[in-house]
């Protein structure tokens, strides 16, 4: 009860039937986080850290990265921060940071890989938001993870920049699944990280095989699309198995209809566009869990995005 309490005094989301379930934002500068404050965020599930890489002739130092991450975590006031290391790749040029030129950009040297091919950037953003106060704030995310491999090589560098700083705190680690491999592979991935966050603009675009931005095809990327769900539930069941949080940072968190597929499967932290915070909260708080997980089967067994969607809008007004 007192928990309970706790969580109404602070505007915790919880749903009908008790389940806490975290309403985080995405967020991408300073001025987002204090938005997504007075929208009722419990945190960011995801800082894009581009933000402070593009349109510059050289890397922001130590000192500035600390100083930017520090803002945001102070607007934050307490609320867990996970930054996402730098996820760049071919098509967004930087002059500091010249990537080969690639016919397949979004196959090529993206989000963790350019960032193990150039470790040294990796390095100084790694010790930058191990400085972040008060220690324990902050967790790092790893975007486009394929490989267990990436995984340890980070935490490795992570361990020796700990001792560089004297660090005695431990960073949690999580990693992006946003390929289909890294799905795939979730119970070997479960074991590296403390958690995951499952990012569905990408899962979506490599497991359709289509991209993201094609105006054409915009109508049929859809996230609900069973392929899509069914490597969500599979990330979803080996994080459970393996005791890890799993959240969600891709646009599916965001979109009403999909929450109560989301909560049904078994995610915990739904990290959002700041502006529709209320109204998810609003929804959560009248579902519950109970009714959501045979829902989500259903969907998992449907034939197309269209029928899931058809689904979901059937069964709306009986989930509340
Ligand atoms: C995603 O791919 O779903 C994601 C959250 O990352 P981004 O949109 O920044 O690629
Ligand atoms: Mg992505």
């Amino acid at each position: 009860r007192q928990s309970a309490e706790r969580s109404a005094a602070q505007n915790l989301c919880r749903t009908a039937d008790g389940k806490r379930i975290e309403v985080f934002a995405n967020l991408g500068s300073l001025g987002e986080a204090t938005h997504a404050v007075a929208q009722g965020a419990e945190g960011c599930g995801l800082l894009r850290t581009e933000f402070l890489f593009l349109e510059r002739e050289q890397a922001p130092d130590e000192r500035e990265q600390l100083r930017r991450y520090q803002e945001i975590a102070d607007a934050l006031a307490g609320r867990p921060l996970i930054i996402r290391t730098l996820d760049i790749g071919g098509d967004k040029p930087i002059p500091y940071l010249p990537l080969p030129a690639e016919e397949n950009p979004a196959l090529g040297l993206r989000g963790i890989r350019t960032s193990l091919w150039q470790p040294d950037l990796l390095r100084v953003q790694l010790r930058a938001l191990l400085q972040v106060q008060p220690a324990g704030q902050c967790r790092v995310l790893l975007p486009m993870i394929t490989d267990v491999a990436e995984v340890r090589i980070v935490r490795k560098l992570i361990d020796e920049i700990r001792r560089e700083l004297g660090i005695t705190t431990t960073l949690q680690v999580g990693a992006m699944i946003e390929t289909p491999a890294s799905a795939a592979i979730a119970d070997q991935i479960a074991r590296e990280v403390d958690f995951f966050s499952i990012g569905t603009n990408d899962l979506t675009q490599y497991t359709l095989a289509m991209d993201r931005g094609h105006a054409d095809l915009a109508a049929r990327i859809d996230a609900l699309h069973p392929a899509v769900l069914r490597l969500i539930a599979m990330t979803a069941e080996a994080g459970a198995r393996h005791n890890r949080l799993v959240a969600m940072c891709g646009g599916l968190a965001s979109d009403p209809a999909a929450v109560p597929v989301l909560l049904g499967l078994g995610l915990t932290e739904l990290s959002v566009v700041p502006s529709m915070i209320p109204q998810l909260k609003h929804l959560i708080g009248h579902l519950t869990l109970d009714a959501c997980r045979p829902l989500a089967q259903r969907a998992l067994a449907q034939e197309s995005a269209e029928a899931v969607r058809s689904l979901l809008a059937e069964t709306s007004n009986e989930l509340k």
